[in-house]
């Protein structure tokens, strides 16, 4: 069942994401590879922080493996 109104989920964390909250939209291809105007996704701010850290530590390492939606 559908809940229109019912907030985004954080991909990352798999909480909803309430409006209001700090969020950060993630793009899925690293705008220097051209993913400028690309898919992105919402996340929790400090998800999106987590991330980042990650992705600084261990490039080669993707947490993020989401299929788009649509
Ligand atoms: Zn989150």
């Amino acid at each position: 069942m559908d809940q229109p109104d019912a907030p985004p989920l954080c991909p990352l964390c798999d909480r909803p994401i309430p409006p209001g909250a700090p969020q950060s939209l993630h793009h899925l291809v690293p705008k220097l590879r051209g993913g400028k105007g690309g898919p992105t996704v919402l996340l929790h701010q400090i998800c999106g922080l987590m991330y980042q850290a990650h992705q600084a530590l261990s490039p080669r390492k993707s947490l993020l493996c989401l299929p788009s939606r649509g």
